[in-house]
């Protein structure tokens, strides 16, 4: 841990260099050197805006602003589309009747000038590093000062989602698996008809998703004029963009939707879809109004991991008031293992219907999962009634207020999980893993604030005489939030987080209170941010994100529990990420080679000469480098553009030392 001293001097107890500071500065913002350096003079001691550099430059805040404007890729953000199929792709074939065809969307696509815009796209084609592949979403007032650049995977068979199985679920979770560390966030096209039940299903095979993945797809082709598929395309790509919602979520008819709380309630209205026990994420109106609250955030100190296996040998079975003793045994023979049961109101059965009872009865002894939930639209199970109470005795599981398509996915993907005891799965589905089911029984959090507590907000909002209006509230809260982290203060920062503020509140330069602990080198901060759902994924206006602050102060411990929450170095680009391990081999700064290999850095990467970090390390005389180069997997064969290894500039140079490290 540093102390304030320190840092409020901008000084920095494990930096090397201020030339390393600079680089790290230039690599968050995409990588670009050249004129750029110029404008950033002020910025040398410090580090995107560290509250020491506003106190000793005041020009700072021009400086940062020609940072952004002169930045290249840093303040993009990259979303992955996946095209699966659906009516939004559809077109009429030759019988006159919608179906999916391949290779048309993407050509359609570039001609929308709504969907891409063509004039970005070519500003952007003549930087480095830009995949020309990559379609551009228009400028829009919603995506502040960043632009939102999008790929589309189509998949080679296109389909109507009725076709839609498990192993369509494995597919796009495998897809998105297999991109994470290189997008900020994914939409899914879809078809409407089995989109809620690959959303629940996609929420639990994703297991601490820390990015958005929005599902969307549209009543109308989107190629239609009355299409609805266009608004909900662009406001899906812009939250995924932009909106940390690390949830799989549904965007349908202007409101975003937890996906495991979803069903779809309209086969013809544009407002297809509709979350009855959970409130929406986003409205979208004029503007996109966030409830962060609700947000459900992972709170294990784990990386993104995807857990595809699912039973098959599940079933949703509806109780009804002829239903027969035989029927429901048939249901139940084997293989089946688990039940999702449609019950009356709040989870009742006939209480007069021995038939039934025995029959579930059996079926639960003999191994069966039944999870009990209601045929209502609203509202949840609970054992009010003797009618329902009867199903707990028995063994059954209360589903709370799961919707049917997440208690099935849910019992699917807890079914497959050999490693846990039947007892383990059975309470597993009552317990709440994604935010798809509500319990009033159990409370989350011990809440140590009373009500009492908001009043300070209040008493502030009269005095400046200013109206407490929600977004007020979220800024006060980051700005508390930012003010407890500077003062290293937990209990604080606890309390204002019970109190509902934001753990990923972002300030006016994007910075979060994970950024600001990370910088404060406080460890216990960070652990303990992590724990409440902070993320490790978000930038700063300028692209800088908290793995990059804690290598710019060579910070090994903090670089590993970044690293073990799953953050990496993926989104920086290449020449860039090769321009900071030279400098760091060339300045002989072994812990910040060190703190780049642990964020995960390849110490083979080479400039555009094809010098590697161990050529630069030797051209600079710097043994402790090229021992630890050496030491960590540095190639002593690589070739440079002129066609040298390391050890012959060693040997031009004649250094005894070096030349001996490297034979
Ligand atoms: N049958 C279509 C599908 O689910 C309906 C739609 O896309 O809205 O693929």
């Amino acid at each position: 841990m540093i102390d304030n001293e320190t840092v409020e001097n901008g000084a920095n107890s494990h930096s090397d260099s201020d030339e390393e500071k600079e680089d790290i500065k230039e690599i968050s913002n995409g990588g670009s050197k050249s004129a750029d350096r110029k404008h950033n003079g002020n910025l040398e001691n410090g580090f995107s805006g560290q509250r020491p550099v506003l106190r000793k430059s005041p020009s700072f805040m021009e400086a940062s602003q020609n940072f952004v404007v002169h930045s290249r890729g840093g303040n993009d953000r990259k979303v992955l589309v996946i095209y699966t199929g659906g009516t939004i792709g559809m077109v009429k074939n030759k019988n006159g009747v919608l179906a999916p065809q391949r290779s048309i969307f993407e050509t359609l696509i570039r001609t929308y000038p709504q969907l891409h815009s063509n004039s970005l796209w070519r500003m952007k084609v003549s930087e480095p590093g830009f995949e020309p592949s990559f379609f551009v979403l228009p400028e829009t007032k919603d995506c502040e000062a960043c632009t939102i650049l999008y790929k589309i995977i189509e998949y080679d068979k296109l389909i109507d989602s009725s076709n839609v199985t498990e192993k369509e679920w494995e597919k796009i979770a495998i897809d998105i698996k297999k991109h994470y560390d290189l997008f900020d966030g994914f939409v899914v096209l879809h078809g409407t008809d089995t989109l809620a039940y690959t959303a629940s299903a996609l929420s639990f095979i994703f297991e601490n998703l820390g990015k958005p993945v929005v599902l969307t797809g549209s009543q109308i082709p989107i190629f239609e004029p009355r299409s609805d598929g266009a608004d909900n395309f662009v406001s899906s790509l812009i939250i995924a963009g932009t909106l940390h919602i690390p949830e799989v979520t549904i965007f349908f008819g202007s409101k975003l939707f937890r996906g495991n709380r979803t069903s779809k309630i309209s086969s013809n209205a544009f407002y297809a879809f509709e979350s009855p026990n959970c409130d929406p994420i986003v409205d979208v109106g004029i503007d996109f109004e966030v409830n962060t609250r609700i947000i459900f955030k992972p709170t294990v100190i784990d990386r993104f991991n995807v857990s595809p296996k699912l039973s098959k040998n599940v079933g949703l079975l509806r109780i009804f008031p002829s239903i027969s003793g035989a029927v429901i045994r048939a249901f139940c023979q084997p293989p089946i293992e688990g039940v999702v049961l449609e019950s009356y109101g709040a989870g009742n059965i006939p209480s007069n219907r021995p038939d039934v009872y025995q029959e579930i009865s059996a079926a639960v002894k003999r191994g069966v999962i039944f999870v009990n939930i209601t045929q209502c639209n609203t509202g949840s199970v609970s054992p009010i009634y003797e009618a329902g109470q009867g199903l707990e005795k028995l063994g059954v599981v209360s589903g709370y207020d799961m919707t049917p398509e997440a208690a099935l996915t849910k019992l699917s993907y807890v079914l497959a999980k050999s490693e846990i005891s039947h007892e383990e799965k059975k309470n597993m589905m009552a317990m709440n893993i994604r935010g798809e089911l509500t319990r009033t029984d159990v409370l989350a959090l011990p809440q140590t604030h009373n009500p009492k507590d908001l009043q300070p907000l209040d008493t502030l909002a009269k005095c400046f005489n200013v109206e407490l209006t929600p977004s007020l509230k979220d800024k006060v809260f980051c700005a508390l939030l930012q003010y407890a982290t500077e003062q290293n203060d937990e209990n604080t920062l606890e309390l204002l987080l019970e109190m509902g503020a934001n753990v990923n509140c972002q300030n006016w330069e994007g910075k979060t209170v994970l950024h600001e602990a990370v910088l404060r080198g406080n460890i216990r901060m960070v652990e303990c941010l992590l724990k409440k759902g902070a993320n490790v994924h978000l930038k700063t206006k300028i692209g800088e994100t908290p793995l990059l602050t804690a290598i710019q102060r060579n910070d090994i411990e903090m670089i590993q529990l970044l690293v073990k929450c799953g953050a990496h170095l993926a989104s920086i680009n290449t020449s860039a990420l090769a321009e900071l391990l030279l400098l760091a081999a060339r300045s002989g700064s072994v812990r910040k080679l060190e703190a780049l290999k642990i964020a995960g850095a390849d110490l083979n990467i080479c400039d555009e000469l094809n010098h590697t970090p161990l050529h630069k390390a030797v051209i600079c005389k710097s043994p402790k480098a090229v021992e630890y180069l050496v030491a960590n997997g540095a190639s002593k064969d690589a070739v440079d553009f002129l066609g040298n290894k390391p050890i012959d500039y060693a040997i031009k140079t004649n250094d005894p030392e070096i030349i001996n490290q490297l034979r």
